[in-house]
């Protein structure tokens, strides 16, 4: 009886919260068809799926706001999502069915283009890809890409503070982010997008926003800076002996080429082979296979192509001539330049297809990262008979995807529940004792919340669990994502 009572107070609460937001919102802000709701309650990679009361989609600040007053009033938790990308479930519920998803999708203008300036004000759900075009036919670049740019959005990128190819040269979206507006959890609104080069006035309040997971606040917009849009583009396939060779190899472009070097991306020969078996039209880009390959581009504005090429000549002849690589293919145009990169961004899904396997998104000192990868894949390989090592990605910025491939016969599904998690647990061991993070790009979200309640700093877990409560002090923005405890 008792049990019955609450279930009906309960029920009543939900349906006055929806009442109201319904008001708020109007009819296109939220729903709770199940259809509608159903492809944005299970995450990008298919672990995790939860419930939620109804999908809210404001289309301005102000609806946003007044929606987190009314979560707040009720409250009620309430998880932000952009373009449902990200890799560790940061943007699906728990399965209490209680909390809002709130898709920032509709909210998808640009407030504002200053090509003198070269900014942008966008709001949260600006598609990544939307915002490369916008600034392709206004002569710029948005220095910042990834594999998922056809759904990734502004808000999810910033509150992943998301990297991908370009951050050897110009940094992640921490380097991209000139002001932010966000809604805080109490609905008041946090107005920091006029962007300032200087600005003492305390604390940096927007890097506390990039990277919090939809912990701290709710991301609105955001002031982007662009870039000239790139003159010349020069993009080789070197092969190699080994991952120290590869080291050796991108200080030595560094040295020679300065800023216009902007990505050196590893390749193992196990990965190129898996490619060239899933992609139907792929093929090895040099005529020997070498155990190592390095995906390495320059990027310039403001100097003609053949320049750039022959500098990069010069600089790749000397290098070749002191033994660093073996042999090398430069792309003669952007086909090839394309066709070196589908190379590269199908790894993923190639070794997906091979079978399961753990995948580990790590970063070491970039100094030490080919010392790392061997002594950790015979450590993990050793340990774990049976599974194979594998490292490949962003050598220059010192992460690499580091996957773990199952034993022959494993069971998928079943391997990464149980000796699986076994694995990652030792990887993130080995991480952490060289110094370096278990998660170099896509966060923590309910993935790794448990390793990093394990293996984080305690003194850094105190001071994130002391921001999570100063801002969110009922815990309704993004609860059991990112902040152990919290
Ligand atoms: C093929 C592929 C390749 C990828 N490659 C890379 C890569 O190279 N580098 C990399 O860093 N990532 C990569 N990703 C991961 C993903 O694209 C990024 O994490 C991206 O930033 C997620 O954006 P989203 O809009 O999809 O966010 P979502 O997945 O919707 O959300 C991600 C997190 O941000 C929060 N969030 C979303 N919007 C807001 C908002 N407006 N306010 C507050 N919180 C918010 C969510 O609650 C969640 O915690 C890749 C993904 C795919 C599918």
């Amino acid at each position: 009886m008792g049990a019955t009572m609450t279930l009906t107070a309960e029920r009543t609460a939900a349906e006055t919260f929806l009442a109201e937001a319904t008001e708020l919102l109007g009819a296109k802000g939220i729903t709770q068809d199940p259809d509608l709701m159903e492809p944005w309650l299970t995450d990008w990679r298919g672990r995790y799926t939860g419930r939620a009361l109804a999908l809210a989609s404001p289309g301005s600040t102000e609806e946003v706001a007044g929606l987190m007053k009314l979560c707040a009033r009720h409250g009620v938790p309430i998880v932000p999502q952009g373009g449902n990308s990200g890799m560790v479930g940061g943007a699906t519920p728990d399965e209490s069915g209680r909390g809002i998803l709130l898709s920032l999708r509709r909210m998808d203008r640009v407030r504002d283009l200053d090509t003198g300036a070269g900014q942008v004000v966008c709001e949260a759900g600006v598609i990544l890809q939307s915002l490369h075009e916008l600034a392709d036919e206004n002569g710029l670049r948005f220095p910042l890409t990834l594999g998922g740019k056809g759904s990734a959005t502004v808000g999810g990128l910033i509150s992943t503070n998301a990297g991908g190819t370009q951050v050897l040269r110009h940094g992640t979206m921490r380097a991209q982010v000139l002001g932010i507006e966000a809604v805080l959890a109490d609905g008041s609104v946090y107005d920091g997008l006029t962007a300032l080069k200087k600005d003492n006035r305390g604390f940096d309040l927007k890097q506390l926003l990039i990277g919090s997971e939809g912990t701290l606040g709710i991301v609105t917009a955001a002031t982007l800076r662009l870039l000239p849009a790139p003159t010349a583009r020069v993009t080789v396939w070197a092969g190699l002996s080994g991952i120290v060779e590869a080291r050796t190899l991108l200080r030595a472009m560094e040295r020679a080429m300065g800023d216009t070097l902007e990505g050196f991306e590893v390749v193992p020969a196990h990965c190129l082979d898996s490619v060239v078996a899933h992609l139907p039209d792929a093929r090895p880009p040099l005529s020997q296979r070498h155990e190592w390959n390095a995906l390495i581009e320059f990027v310039a504005s403001g100097m003609d192509e053949g320049r750039l090429r022959e500098r990069a000549e010069r600089a790749l002849a000397e290098a070749m001539e002191d033994g660093l690589f073996d042999d090398a293919a430069i792309a003669a145009n952007e086909t090839q330049a394309e066709d070196l990169w589908t190379l590269r961004e199908s790894i993923s899904a190639a070794e997906r297809a091979r079978g399961p396997a753990m995948q580990h998104d790590i970063s070491v000192p970039v100094e030490k990262m080919p010392e790392f990868i061997l002594a950790a894949i015979p450590a993990i390989e050793g340990e774990f008979p049976g599974t194979r090592g594998i490292a490949f990605g962003h050598l220059g910025d010192g992460n690499v995807h580091f996957h773990i491939l199952a034993p022959a016969g494993a069971v998928p599904g079943e391997w990464e529940e149980d000796e699986g998690r076994r694995v990652s647990g030792r990887v993130y061991d080995l991480v952490t004792d060289w110094g370096g993070s278990i998660s170099a790009e896509h966060g923590i979200g309910q993935v790794k919340i448990g390793e990093l309640a394990r293996l984080g700093d305690p003194v850094a877990l105190a001071m994130m669990r002391s921001v999570k409560r100063a801002l969110d002090p009922d815990g309704l923005l993004n609860p059991g994502k990112l902040v152990p405890g919290a």
